[in-house]
């Protein structure tokens, strides 16, 4: 794999005009400024002092709960979490997090699907590590043996930390697989994928970088022939000001340069806390016609990516006990993404992360919610759809029936529906369902073990895939 990369004479001129900014986000790193008192006066009433006794006794032993995943915050999100209890409950570390360490480092075996280290390459698209860290920590993060730096099983035997994506290695390998693909009229010739024409920067949040670090993402991976690049970010909720006229004059260049190039932000916000005004009341504040009224930050920054009609804003959120189990919660946001002219995307059953039984409601209980959140919403603001992801691909939860289906044994006390809605290469199965018996208190795909009633998805049956490098050429 090659180590350097140089710029094209076009991508050089789009860099030459990035400029950065120094961002004061004001961060709390950790516990021990909370335990230690050497936080601002104000921060100090985040934690208890019981609480801080009780994870302070934690540290260095198994429930250590900063060895699961990281503490951070920053100042913005300190504001907003200190009229939100499910803001609290996002960023605050708690002692239950590590009473149950049942979980995977590596869920969904994604490593299975890394062909260069810092990718992974299942579907037509691809997805990026491009840093380890973020503003803020979500106490649920699907990504804490990234974020943690913990060393990950491979297939191959090897055990190691996640590594980050890098310019030269990756654009190597888009360039050499596509060529294969278009080489052999279209499709793979060893994995069956398609031509990879879309990259998620991911991590951590790429939002943690520098301007000009970003752009260098964004010219390389257009060089190379990417399509269409997403962002997934959360830094919207964490530090908006990080969306600042300097970021969008990136933008703008970038657009300028390659045209061609769709962009989406897929932000990340769980509940309207993180974005709505509160009056002293506690109440969302409401302007003209009854309108809810954004912090006005956040609205500035919104408004910034959604007035560049070539950005998509998609919002994308697991639904996490005692932080949006809440249909009303969710309604809000859904209306309210749609209202400023964002989409709502997925919403999340929470992944078999360690730790998951902390975090996660039962599938059954998601559905309740999303489907109870969605009465009332008009055709455009209910496009969200529920999504568990399974080893196989992305799989939606379409339906859950209170009542037996005629003639199918083990269908008593109703079924749950699932629907592949994504598998790797071309997708062959997509579309297909799997119906298995109710069980509400099944948090994961394997609590429905014993009741798999049909199964043309073959969500019951796989395994792993034997080639760890399916995607490698
Ligand atoms: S922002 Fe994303 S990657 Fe960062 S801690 Fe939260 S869930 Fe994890």
């Amino acid at each position: 794999m090659p180590q350097d990369y140089t710029p094209t004479e076009k991508e050089q001129a789009f860099l030459d005009k990035v400029e950065d900014t120094q961002y004061k986000r004001e961060i709390i790193n950790g516990l021990a400024p909370f335990i230690g008192d050497k936080v601002p006066d104000d921060m100090r009433g985040l934690y208890s002092t019981e609480e801080l006794v009780q994870l302070g006794g934690l540290k260095g032993t198994d429930r250590d709960v900063e060895k699961r995943m990281p503490v951070k915050i920053t100042r913005h999100f300190f504001e907003l979490a200190k009229t939100s209890p499910a803001i609290q409950r996002l960023v605050k570390a708690s002692p239950d997090e590590t009473t149950d360490l049942a979980g995977s480092e590596d869920p969904g075996n994604q490593m299975d699907y890394s062909p260069v280290e810092g990718l992974l390459h299942k579907y037509e698209m691809g997805l990026m590590y491009v840093v380890s860290t973020c503003s803020a920590h979500c106490r649920f993060c699907y990504r804490e043996e990234l974020i943690a730096r913990k060393e990950v099983a491979r297939q191959d035997g090897t055990v190691a930390k996640k590594g980050l994506a890098k310019i030269p290695e990756i654009t190597a390998y888009i360039r050499d697989f596509n060529a294969k693909v278009a080489a052999n009229g279209g499709v793979h010739p060893e994995s069956g994928r398609e031509k990879l024409r879309e990259i998620l920067l991911s991590g951590g949040d790429p939002m943690v970088l520098n301007n000009s670090k970003l752009a260098a993402w964004l010219a390389a991976l257009a060089e190379a022939g990417i399509e269409s690049i997403r962002i997934g970010t959360k830094e919207m909720a964490f530090y908006p000001k990080r969306f600042d006229p300097t970021f969008l004059a990136m933008l703008d260049d970038f657009h300028e340069a390659y045209p061609e190039v769709g962009l989406h932000m897929m932000v990340h916000f769980e509940h309207p806390d993180e974005f709505l005004a509160k009056g002293e009341d506690g109440e969302y504040l409401r302007g003209e016609h009854g309108i809810y009224q954004w912090v006005p930050d956040t609205g500035v920054a919104m408004r910034g990516l959604l007035d560049r009609g070539w950005i998509t804003v998609e919002n994308q959120t697991p639904i996490i006990r005692d932080i949006n189990d809440d249909p009303d919660a969710i309604r809000i946001m859904q209306r309210e993404m749609k209202r400023v002219g964002a989409d709502n995307h997925y919403f999340f059953c929470g992944r078999d992360i360690v730790a998951y039984k902390a975090f996660n409601i039962p599938i059954e209980e998601a559905w309740r919610i999303l489907n109870e959140s969605q009465k009332g919403l008009s055709g455009v603001e209910n496009h969200a759809r529920l999504s568990i992801t399974h080893y196989k691909g992305k799989t939606e939860v379409v339906a859950v029936t209170n009542e037996p289906i005629p003639g199918l044994a083990g269908s008593e006390n109703g079924v749950v529906i699932f629907k592949l809605l994504r598998n790797a290469g071309s997708a062959p199965e997509r579309g297909k369902v799997c119906i298995v018996g109710r069980n509400p208190d099944a948090v994961w795909f394997d609590g429905y073990d014993d009741r798999v009633l049909f199964d043309e998805a073959g969500l019951y049956e796989y395994s792993r895939v034997t080639n760890p490098s399916l995607a490698a050429t």
